[in-house]
């Protein structure tokens, strides 16, 4: 139980990653303020999950579009549940369509959410752990913030500019005992990476089973889903102390990928 004492929000953890983040670190004694959307018994129930396991948990519903909420859901943690000591930025949305016909809308939901959503958790969560000379940011970016795909404008332009941040913000915290570091999976099977099977079957003219192994797992060399599990026990590791010299990485979980 190395987080006793610590306490963490990991933003968009109703679901997929997120919720594999929030469930290792409460696992480890952290006191966990999870956030995102969904119904809302399924979302108490892992609340009161999190809360078995680690002693205290909580719930912000918080959109991720809106920095006034997001400023009032760092403040509730540090009201409640003291820090944070640790910030995951993970909420994130997709959507796949040529830059032709992408809609305006959807290019600033994913702009918003992904990328300006991060920019405003620091924000307001670097002066708390500059105070308390301790700290753990990670973004959850993507092999996307490295390497681009055809038809994901604003997920490629979100995720580049979060590996530019999360460098960034590295550098001004890095005398303060803060890390910040990018987490870029490949494609772990979430109901993220579900929903967008449908829009890339009508943008390139594909059966479900084509883009599966053509499309997502083409690019993986490993020819295999990355885990949830595998991706949050990399944040675990970036909690320790021992992780105290990474610091401005982009740290791939993504079979080989960008590698190639
Ligand atoms: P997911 O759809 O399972 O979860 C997304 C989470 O974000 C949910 O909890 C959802 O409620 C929340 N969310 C969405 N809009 C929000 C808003 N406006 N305000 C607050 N919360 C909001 O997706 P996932 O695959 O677990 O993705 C998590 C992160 O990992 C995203 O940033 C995604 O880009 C990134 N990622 C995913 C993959 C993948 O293959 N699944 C690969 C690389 C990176």
């Amino acid at each position: 139980m190395f987080l006793k004492g610590k306490s963490a929000i990991v933003t968009g953890s109703t679901s997929g990653i997120g919720l594999a983040y929030a469930r290792l670190l409460a696992a480890e004694g952290a006191h966990v303020m999870i956030n995102g959307f969904g119904d809302a018994g399924e979302i108490e129930k892992e609340r009161a999950a999190l809360e078995a396991a680690s002693g205290k948990a909580l719930y912000s519903d918080a959109d991720m579009t809106d920095g006034d909420a997001i400023g009032r859901m760092v403040a509730e943690c540090r009201d409640k549940l003291g820090g944070p000591d640790i910030v995951i930025s993970n909420a994130g949305i997709q959507h796949v369509a040529p830059v032709e016909e992408f809609p305006v809308d959807k290019w600033n939901a994913i702009i918003a959410i992904n990328l300006s959503s991060t920019f405003h958790l620091m924000h307001h969560a670097v002066p708390l752990m500059k105070q308390a000379k301790w700290g753990r940011i990670i973004t959850t970016a993507s092999a996307h913030s490295l390497v681009a795909s055809p038809n994901k404008a604003a997920y490629v332009a979100a995720k580049h500019g979060i590996a530019g941040l999360t460098k960034t913000v590295a550098l001004e915290t890095a005398t303060y005992g803060i890390t910040v570091n990018c987490i870029s999976p490949g494609y772990v099977w979430t109901p993220l990476v579900e929903k967008q099977i449908p829009d890339t079957m009508k943008a390139r003219g594909m059966t479900r089973e084509q883009v599966m192994n053509d499309v997502l797992l083409d690019a993986q060399p490993t020819k295999a889903f990355v885990t949830v599990d595998q991706v949050a026990a990399l944040a675990l590791f970036l909690c320790r102390d021992e992780a105290q010299s990474i610091t401005g990485a982009n740290l791939s979980v993504d079979g080989g990928w960008t590698a190639q």
